[in-house]
């Protein structure tokens, strides 16, 4: 189940790939619900 990327990410950390590129991880913040997120950033 993907959440939508609109919305907040609660204990995001940033994680820098093997490509060099960032990207964000960390839970959906709505309410019952604690899908995983991940955003990549640069
Ligand atoms: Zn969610």
């Amino acid at each position: 189940m993907k959440c939508k990327n609109t919305v907040l990410v609660r204990s995001a950390k940033k994680i820098v790939m093997s490509n060099g590129r960032t990207r964000i991880s960390g839970t959906c913040s709505r309410e019952n619900c604690d899908g995983k997120l991940s955003k990549i950033i640069s």
